[in-house]
């Protein structure tokens, strides 16, 4: 079943205390894009300007994304730049163009309003529910957000919460969003804005769901060197989507291996730069990650 992926298609320039690439293909979209596609076919929707490379375009082809949702308008592509610190979990962000993005109005080709899995991936959420109010009858939708949209668009994202299924937040987002010490408050506070499934990510420290089944701690497949964890949060929820998405039976029965395997393709992503790596995995060095994992948490 096809996944439909809405969200920022970027060039992201990049710094880590090792290394700096510029201009590398980067976006929460195309991330997730590219996780989710290793389990069934995606269809994109974003923007970018007329700067963006083709060599991106064919990228995104090679891995069989469908591209009717994606625009390209005159003007420069989304280009975001972050530092990270010899600590990997922080990050300065040196800088957001919006170029085309300023105005994108994000409208689905008629094929991708039936779609019934719908990522909203990190992007305004007015542009999230715009999205939103075009889909037919949609089985199951999941977003997420940063704390950009927590400071700036507050009232739009509360709109989009009572809206969808699940909601995917970092763990700073949700102890800002709720103002709860613990994570464990946050989560029912955050249930109590509309999402039957609250996921909180925790970096390296994997990730917690809440949903109708009670809780599920989802490890991270433990890395012994990290390059560059740009995108692995988009990376995890488009790799649990496309999961999802593909599995048969209700989505309280695959949830959490669907977690899993987001757990294991986030970690690819932060082996290289942008998604270097992840673009040349295979699925079955996915399959046996995931394998790895059930044996390191089975007791
Ligand atoms: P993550 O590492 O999962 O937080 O995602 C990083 C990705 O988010 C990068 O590829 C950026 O291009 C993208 N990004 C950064 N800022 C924004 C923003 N304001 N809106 C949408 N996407 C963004």
């Amino acid at each position: 079943m096809s996944i439909l992926i809405v969200g920022s298609t970027a060039l992201d320039s990049i710094k880590t205390p090792k290394a700096e690439n510029p201009r590398l293909l980067g976006g929460s979209a195309s991330h997730a894009a590219v996780a989710a596609c290793f389990f069934g076919p995606v269809r994109l929707v974003g923007v970018v300007g007329s700067d963006f490379p083709k060599r991106y375009l064919q990228l995104y082809r090679r891995h069989r994304i469908d591209l009717a949702g994606l625009q390209i308008l005159p003007g420069k592509t989304f280009h975001w730049s972050g530092e990270y610190e010899v600590n990997m979990n922080n990050r300065r962000t040196l800088l957001t163009e919006l170029g085309v993005f300023e105005t994108f109005t994000p409208t689905l080709p008629r094929a991708y309003q039936t779609s019934q899995f719908v990522l909203l991936a990190n992007i305004a959420p007015a542009l999230q529910l715009h999205v939103l109010n075009q889909m037919k009858r949609p089985r199951f939708v999941v977003a997420d957000t940063m704390d950009l949209w927590l400071n700036i668009a507050l009232p739009d994202l509360l709109k989009l919460l009572k809206r969808i299924d699940g909601c995917v937040l970092n763990d700073s987002e949700a102890h800002q969003l709720t103002k709860a010490d613990n994570v464990f408050a946050a989560i029912r506070k955050i249930h109590q804005f509309g999402p039957k499934y609250v996921v909180i990510k925790k970096g390296s420290h994997g990730s917690i769901l809440s949903g109708p089944r009670g809780f599920f701690l989802c490890p991270a497949y433990p890395l012994p060197r990290v390059v560059d964890p740009t995108g692995a949060g988009d990376s995890f929820v488009g790799g649990m989507m496309g999961y999802l998405a593909a599995a048969k039976g209700s989505i309280d029965e695959n949830i959490r291996r669907a977690m899993v395997f987001g757990s294991v393709t986030a970690s690819f992503c932060c082996e290289g730069f942008g998604l270097t790596r992840t673009t040349h995995v295979r699925r079955a060095q996915i399959d046996r990650r995931v394998k790895e994992l059930e044996k390191l948490t089975r007791f």
